[in-house]
């Protein structure tokens, strides 16, 4: 009880040290620049602490621009994971000059032993007298090289081995690297590869090339949860991801959102053939009768309510997934089981629940 009670009280202490610190070094009183200073206070990222020291020694207070790249690269949860992704990316690339070097080293080793025995036998073409004293050299030579080779095929032998091994490790890495994307449940990317690629999407949008986002959501799945059960809701979130992957070109990069929510992105896709695909998706789920499979039990059918997005010029990623979202929930207003479309515009009173977590 006392630790407990300790710990409150440091925590009440710490918190007011923090508070008087943003005051007196600025800029506001941020979540970003709480956290900051409570970290400072507390002397959990000790690197953190001597930036912030160099800073405030420069300038004398911190900027708000300070704060954010301070939160940015000490505090920022998701700051683990573009790290690892940065390193692991860059360790293949590593792997990959490596590779090179040793094919290139692999190729030259071959290719003199190649022309010292094509030397050897042209000797042995020539008649003695023109030859005999070339011979001695030679033959020093190809004793020479014979041991020279022997210890290049072992060097040979432990290059190959070596590449194995590196080629092993870069494999490992690649499916940690993919792992990192994927949602474990329906292998469908995961909500950070998904912003990722939203994100790069509407950096390299153009009005030449269009492209469509869809926004999916299964109807009224707590109910289905809580009569069948979260294990056969499991299934039925495979089943969707499954007919979403059939009914995509490549390119296309599809998402399980978070819970029973799913996205579809459509690069290179106007409106009508994305609509298409929509309707497509959102028929073929509703056409499929779920049975369970131990038993044999009709679970009947389930549905789902789509929005579509079409990018506009402008666009940000959040601005055009709330779009999508937006026709989403108006499908869901209007009864469910059906695609709503923004090329009416955005539906006026549509309601907003998305959290962003990375798209900027
Ligand atoms: P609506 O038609 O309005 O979308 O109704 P809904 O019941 O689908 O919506 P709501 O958001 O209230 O409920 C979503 C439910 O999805 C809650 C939870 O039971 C279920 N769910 C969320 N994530 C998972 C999951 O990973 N597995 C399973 N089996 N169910 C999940
Ligand atoms: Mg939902
Ligand atoms: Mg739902």
């Amino acid at each position: 009880m006392d630790g407990i009670h300790g710990d409150r009280e440091r925590s009440f202490a710490l918190a007011e040290r923090a508070n008087a610190l943003m005051r007196d070094y600025g800029p506001s009183a941020t979540p970003h620049s709480y956290a900051v200073w409570y970290a400072y206070v507390a002397g959990t990222y000790p690197h953190m602490n001597d930036a912030l020291k160099r800073l405030t020694g420069a300038s004398g207070c911190l900027t708000g621009q300070d704060i954010e790249s301070l939160y940015a690269s000490y505090l920022d949860p998701a700051r683990l994971s573009a790290a690892t992704e940065r390193a692991s990316s860059s360790v293949l690339s590593e792997i990959a000059g490596v590779m090179e070097v040793l094919d290139l080293s692999l190729g030259s080793s071959a290719q003199y032993a190649a022309s010292l025995r094509t030397l050897t036998q042209d000797l042995d073409g020539m008649p003695s007298n023109q030859t005999s004293s070339v011979r001695e050299v030679v033959a020093a030579l190809v004793a020479t090289t014979r041991e020279v080779t022997a210890n290049n095929r072992t060097l040979e032998a432990r290059m190959r081995e070596s590449r194995r091994e590196i080629e092993a490790l870069r494999e490992t890495l690649e499916a940690t690297r993919l792992e990192s994307l994927t949602d474990p449940l329906t292998g469908l990317s995961n909500r950070k590869h998904f912003e990722d690629s939203l994100g790069q999407l509407v950096r390299g949008a153009s009005a030449a090339t269009p492209a469509c986002l869809i926004v999916i959501d299964v109807d009224s799945f707590k109910r289905f949860n809580d009569v069948y059960g979260h294990i056969t809701g499991d299934q039925v979130l495979r089943l969707v991801a499954l007919v979403m992957r059939e009914h995509v070109k490549a390119g296309a990069i599809l998402a399980r959102f978070g819970g029973e929510e799913f996205a579809m992105l459509l690069p290179d896709t106007g409106r009508a053939a994305a609509y298409a695909i929509a309707e497509t998706v959102r028929t073929s789920v509703m056409a499929r009768e779920l049975v369970k499979r131990s038993t044999g039990e009709s679970l009947g059918k389930i549905t789902i309510s789509l929005g579509l997005a079409m990018h506009q010029p402008g666009d940000t990623a959040v601005s055009f997934l709330e779009r999508a979202d937006q026709c989403m929930f108006r499908a869901k207003r209007d009864g469910r089981n059906r695609t709503v479309d923004d090329a009416d515009g955005i539906p006026a009173d549509a309601v907003l629940d998305r959290n962003l977590s990375n798209v900027a």
